[in-house]
This record gives structure tokens, C-alpha cells and sequence, in this order.
């Protein structure tokens, strides 16, 4: 496996071979020419037989030259879209490794002969906006040369977490769901009334009612969070989306 071959690569090399050899061969051809044209009385010596080799060599040289641009048009061509910038990119054969876009020059992920898809992670130091694929084991942010710790954008599960933070990208709005209060009653209360800033009577007449939705409109992160502390408190919660935040020009 080796790097993808580019199509307008390949067209190319073909083309400066066919000119290399053209000329050639239209220089050996001037050249059987002029000895068949002057050769035959130079200092009292025949010179005409030099001419064969170079009529000979002419046309073969030609016919190479106009093989090549034949097949430069023969070349098989795979197209595969740039994930970043949708740019088409034409191929010699399906790529099966990764490739830089000829117009965004960015590494494009491949895998199993197929172009992955990207997702946009915004780095959680300085707000730059990096691309990861299924691919991708480590991010560096194009901007500050810092890791960026690469969250599952289906699962909101770490991949790879070093130091600090990030967010993917993701315009869900979400709500939670008490399902069940569990045995530490007393825990959950507790929780319960520091996340939704409600009283102790409150928080009581809402689990009389479960299931029961705690909070609606919040994002993804929040609501994993405090899925995850109603759950060390002994009680199980969901969440679910139900809807997407209006902002314009992203897309999930
Ligand atoms: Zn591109
Ligand atoms: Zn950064």
C-alpha cells in the first residue's frame, strides 16, 4: 500500500514523458534527414548510412510518445470527496490511505479504501475549531499545539483524555429524566435540591411523582453531568433529546 496516486498527477507524468520523447524522436528524425540530405559527400567519405539508426529510432520514439498520451486518457479515475471541504479529488485507484486534499490541504482520514467522515471539535484552551475522524487517537489543535481530549460524538464518551477539556460540537438540547429514586432516598434529595436549586418540600412532592422530567433545555454535557451525580446517589436518570439549539451555519 502506498500513498494514493492522484489522476492529475498521473496525467501529468504521462504528458511529460510523451513531450521528452516526442522531441527526442523528432530530433533523431531531423537528424537521419539532414545526413541523408548532406552526408553522402563530406570530405570526399559517404556519410548516408548514419542516416538508418536515427529514421529508425524516430518513429519509435513517436509512437511511445503518442502511447502515453493515449494512456493518459486511459487512466482509470476513483473519486473521493474531501470531508473537510467537499472538494472532489480524482484518483487513479480508490485511495486506501490517508491523502492531503489538493485544496484545503488537510490530511484526509481513510479507511478500508473509504474516506471518513469528520467531526468538528472545538479546542477547550483557545477555541479553535479542529476536525477528528473515527481515525483519531490524539488531536492536536491546529492553533495552540495543545492536546485536545477527543470525546465519542455518538456515545459523549472520552476516546483519549489528557489534561484539560473540550467539547464536541454537538447542538442537541436535552432533557432529563428521573426514572427511578432508589434505595439512598435521602441522597437524592440532597443532590436534587443543589442542582435545581428547589427546596426541601419541593424536591419531596417531585419524587412522589417519578418518572419525572427534572430539566429540559439543557445541552449534552450538562445532562450526562448530572445524570451522573443522580446516579452515584443510588438513582437512575435518562436523558433524551428534543430538539436541536437554532444556530445558524453549524451543523451536526
Ligand atoms: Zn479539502
Ligand atoms: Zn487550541
Amino acid at each position: 500500500m502506498s500513498t494514493p496516486e492522484k489522476r492529475s498527477h498521473a496525467v501529468e507524468t504521462h504528458w511529460e514523458h510523451a513531450v521528452t520523447w516526442g522531441v527526442l524522436g523528432l530530433l533523431c528524425l531531423l537528424v537521419g534527414l539532414f545526413f541523408v540530405r548532406y552526408g553522402y559527400d563530406w570530405l570526399g567519405v559517404n556519410f548516408t548510412s548514419l542516416s538508418f539508426p536515427f529514421l529508425a529510432a524516430g518513429p519509435l520514439l513517436l509512437g511511445y510518445a503518442g502511447y502515453r498520451i493515449w494512456a493518459s486518457r486511459k487512466e482509470p479515475v476513483f473519486t473521493s470527496q474531501c470531508p473537510y471541504c467537499s472538494t472532489y479529488i480524482e484518483f487513479t485507484s480508490a485511495p486506501e490511505e490517508d491523502f492531503v486534499c489538493d485544496s484545503c490541504n488537510r490530511r484526509v482520514p481513510v479507511q478500508n479504501g473509504k474516506v471518513l467522515e469528520v467531526t468538528g471539535v472545538r479546542c477547550g484552551y483557545c477555541g479553535a475549531l479542529n476536525y477528528m475522524s473515527d481515525k483519531t487517537e490524539v488531536l492536536i489543535c491546529e492553533q495552540c499545539d495543545r492536546e485536545i481530549p477527543l470525546l465519542n460524538p455518538i456515545t459523549g464518551e472520552m476516546r483519549h483524555a489528557p489534561r484539560g477539556f473540550a467539547r464536541v460540537d454537538d447542538e442537541g438540547v436535552y432533557e432529563l429524566l428521573l426514572v427511578d429514586v432508589g434505595r439512598e432516598r435521602e441522597a437524592v434529595i440532597t443532590s436534587l435540591q443543589h442542582m435545581l436549586a428547589l427546596n426541601r418540600n419541593q424536591v419531596k412532592d417531585m419524587l412522589d411523582n417519578v418518572p419525572v422530567t427534572l430539566l429540559t433545555g439543557i445541552n449534552r454535557r450538562k445532562a450526562e453531568m448530572l445524570r451522573a451525580q443522580l446516579e452515584a446517589s443510588g438513582a437512575s436518570a435518562e436523558f433524551a433529546q428534543i430538539g436541536t439549539a437554532a444556530s445558524p451555519g453549524s451543523q451536526t
